[in-house]
This record gives C-alpha cells, sequence and structure tokens, in this order.
C-alpha cells in the first residue's frame, strides 16, 4: 500500500477507472436513457478510449503533463455535457501538480479538490441538483478527510469511492435541475444520475487500479 504514488501508480490509477466505466457502459446509458438521450456510457467509453490513448501516448511524461495530455483529449469528446466536464477535472488536476514526481495524500487531496474547483467554475450545478457534482464532492471531501488523518493514498480512495457510491444513490431521491433531464422535471426523480454514477465508478477504479498494483 503506498504512501504516495508516482507516475506508474496514477496510471494504475487511470487505468482502473478506465476499465471500470467499460464494464458499466449498458448501465451507465440505461440510465440516461430515463431523464437524458441515453448516451452517457457510451460518451464515457469514448472519453475514457481517449483517456487511455493520451496515456499511452505519454509515457515517460511527467505527472501533469499526462494529466493535460489526458484532459485535452477528453475535452475533444462531443455529444454533450460529459467531455467538456471531465475535461476540466482533468485540465484542473493536472494545474495543481507542479513538477512533482511523488504525490503523497495531502497533494492528491489538493489534486482532487482543484478539480473539483474548475467543475464548479465551468457548471453551477451543486450539490443536490442531480448531476455528477453530487457525486465528486463527497469523494473529494473524503480523501481531504482521509489525508488529514494521516491515512495512505489508497485508504483514501477506497472512502472517496465509498462516499462517493453514497453521492451518486442520493441522487435517486432528487429532481434534476441541470442537464437534459432537468427538461422532464420531477419525473427525474426515482433513478440515479447517471453522470454522478459514472464519477462513483471512477473513484472506484482510482481504488482498485492503486491498490492493485501496491
Ligand atoms: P448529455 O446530457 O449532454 O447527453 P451525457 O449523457 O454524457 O451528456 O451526461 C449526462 C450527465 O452529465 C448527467 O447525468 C449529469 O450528471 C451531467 N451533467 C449534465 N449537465 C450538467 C451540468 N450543467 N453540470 C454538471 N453536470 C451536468
Ligand atoms: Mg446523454
Amino acid at each position: 500500500m503506498p504512501d504516495t504514488i508516482a507516475y506508474s501508480e496514477l496510471v494504475a490509477m487511470l487505468r482502473g477507472a478506465v476499465e471500470l466505466i467499460r464494464a458499466n457502459q449498458d448501465t451507465l446509458s440505461e440510465l440516461d436513457s430515463h431523464g437524458g438521450d441515453g448516451d452517457h456510457g457510451t460518451t464515457m467509453v469514448r472519453a475514457m478510449n481517449k483517456l487511455e490513448e493520451a496515456m499511452n501516448a505519454a509515457q515517460g511524461e511527467s505527472m501533469k503533463s499526462m494529466l493535460s495530455d489526458i484532459a485535452w483529449a477528453v475535452m475533444g469528446v462531443d455529444g454533450g455535457a460529459t467531455g467538456p466536464l471531465f475535461g476540466t477535472l482533468f485540465m484542473a488536476m493536472s494545474d495543481s501538480v507542479a513538477d512533482q514526481t511523488a504525490l503523497d495524500c495531502p497533494a492528491v487531496a489538493a489534486m482532487f479538490e482543484a478539480g473539483l474547483a474548475g467543475v464548479n467554475k465551468r457548471s453551477k450545478a451543486r450539490v443536490g441538483d442531480k448531476t455528477m457534482v453530487d457525486a465528486l464532492v463527497p469523494g473529494v471531501q473524503a480523501v481531504r478527510a482521509a489525508a488529514d488523518s494521516g491515512a495512505t493514498v489508497s485508504e483514501a480512495l477506497t472512502q472517496a469511492a465509498q462516499a462517493s457510491k453514497e453521492g451518486a444513490e442520493s441522487t435517486v431521491a432528487l429532481q434534476a435541475r441541470f442537464g437534459r433531464a432537468k427538461n422532464i422535471g420531477e419525473k427525474s426523480a426515482g433513478y440515479q444520475d447517471p453522470g454522478a454514477t459514472s464519477v462513483s465508478l471512477m473513484f472506484k477504479g482510482f481504488s482498485e487500479g492503486v491498490c492493485s498494483n501496491a
């Protein structure tokens, strides 16, 4: 169990997310079929394919530049909200990593907090609006809380995966106030938000990826 993550652990984390999103493509599209246009799984998998391509091409670069390459690649995925939102997340994460070659748990927390701040600049959606933000905020907060209590990166990511899963589950009861699902008003309640589900899978993938690499 690493106390810090370096380039290869970051790659393992990201691969974990790519795999888990791919494995859940149909579920994600099905969730998007209730209030949206049913494409979220396909779009997320396209984003993960782009992420993987950029990551493979970046072999040996710094963590910062790999994250930036990933951000540009994901940002370019057309077809709605997902590319810009997840692209922004990775771009802001890259911006927060200086020339560090290893990130300890507080640095990982700072990286995710920067990512969230980037998403908060791009979208006005906040917790309770039934979007990906409902899973992102608790995930990021859990990494910070774990860092503050002296946890390792893998412990922090395990806690983030759980918190983010609960955040995604909390969207079932909510009405969408952003995105396409907003158009169906109260009918959007009763289904888990697809974007929040993707974020929770991403944290779970990060956690599984970093543990499998340990
Ligand atoms: P689209 O709705 O454009 O087809 P996707 O289906 O890929 O995009 O993604 C839908 C998800 O995007 C939603 O479940 C929600 O979590 C997220 N989303 C949509 N609009 C916003 C927004 N303005 N702010 C934050 N998240 C959003
Ligand atoms: Mg959609």
